[in-house]
């Protein structure tokens, strides 16, 4: 499985001159407005190569943003990542170690294992922790069209159905199922969580469009919850809406899709969606489709999530 690298619209930027923030955690950003209100948080690099975040809470820094009530919280998680981009491999720098996107629960946070992400992650666990409403800022390999992933609370589709975009969700009724991610850290695991914590996909990781998509989302984020002057327009139309059934977890070195796929592409029920060594991934339902495969094979990571549409 080896594909060109796509145009790079969109480059890395420096970041150090964003290194001290005000909250003791490099790279965390809060404003406090002094009034009543929720603690939003919009963060971006939660994977080193998903550029649109970064120009977003660049352009929220820069424009010198300050919420109209409660407090806003601005970061860049994975940094460090992010620096060893090069342009011969961009998709490398997604990650270091771990998938700074996995590893938000108690076992990997309290636990004894070491790595950049690990780090990262502990240092930011006070800020996600503190956030009411929590954006992260994602974009796809694939140039696919935009869309939300979030954990099956009314509290989450509530605000991703008042946005205008992106018009495509996917829900989630059992997580992931294979890590948690930063949405799904502490409180905002539970039913009974403090708010929404959503993940935008805004397309292709390099593309100017994404970038794009990404600074639109999180200034109507904002902007729902009263944060910033915005008039935020209802969706023009009704949703999309997919639920992930599973993910599947890449065993062999030799994975392969069936057929070549970018996401969205759908499969009959039994019908063969890819060979993992000697297992075969089918579509477990009737117009299965897929989600987020992967580009390249790499034995330990998500090779595809499997959803079903929903009515
Ligand atoms: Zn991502």
């Amino acid at each position: 499985m080896n594909a060109p690298s796509p145009p790079l619209e969109v480059t890395p930027r420096d970041l150090s001159h964003y290194r001290a923030g005000n909250t003791g955690i490099d790279y965390v950003h809060r404003f406090a407005s002094g009034r009543p209100g929720p603690h939003v948080m919009i963060n971006a690099l939660t994977h080193g190569n998903e550029f649109c975040g970064m120009v977003a809470v660049c352009s929220l820094l820069d424009s010198g943003v300050r919420p109209k009530i409660g407090t806003l919280t601005l970061s860049f998680a994975n940094v460090a990542a992010y620096e060893t981009f090069d342009a011969a491999k961009p998709f490398d720098s997604r990650l270091i170690t771990h998938n700074l996107n996995r590893i938000w629960s108690q076992a990997w946070l309290d636990g004894g294992e070491d790595s950049v992400e690990l780090r990262r992650a502990r240092e930011m666990r006070p800020a996600v922790a503190a956030a009411d409403h929590i954006l992260d800022i994602h974009s796809t390999s694939q140039d696919v069209v935009p869309f939300w992933v979030y954990p099956a609370f009314a509290r989450n589709a509530a605000v991703a159905l008042a946005l205008p975009r992106p018009e495509v969700h996917l829900v989630m009724p059992a997580g992931l199922g294979s890590g948690t991610p930063l949405i799904q850290h502490g409180a905002h695991a539970g039913a009974d969580g403090p708010g929404a914590a959503l993940v935008v996909e805004c397309g292709q990781h390099f593309k100017q469009a994404t970038a794009d998509v990404a600074c639109e989302v999180a200034l109507d984020f904002l902007g729902h919850f009263g944060m910033i002057d915005r008039a935020v327009a209802a969706p023009a139309s009704s949703p999309r809406r997919f639920e992930l059934l599973r993910t599947h977890v890449i065993q062999n070195e030799r994975f392969a899709f069936a057929r070549p796929v970018i996401g969205f592409e759908t499969f009959a029920a039994g019908e063969l969606i890819a060979i993992d060594g000697p297992l075969e991934v089918r579509a477990p339902c009737a117009d299965c489709t897929i989600f987020m495969p992967a580009r390249v094979a790499i034995v330990g990571r998500e090779g595809v999530y499997l959803t079903r549409p929903l009515p």
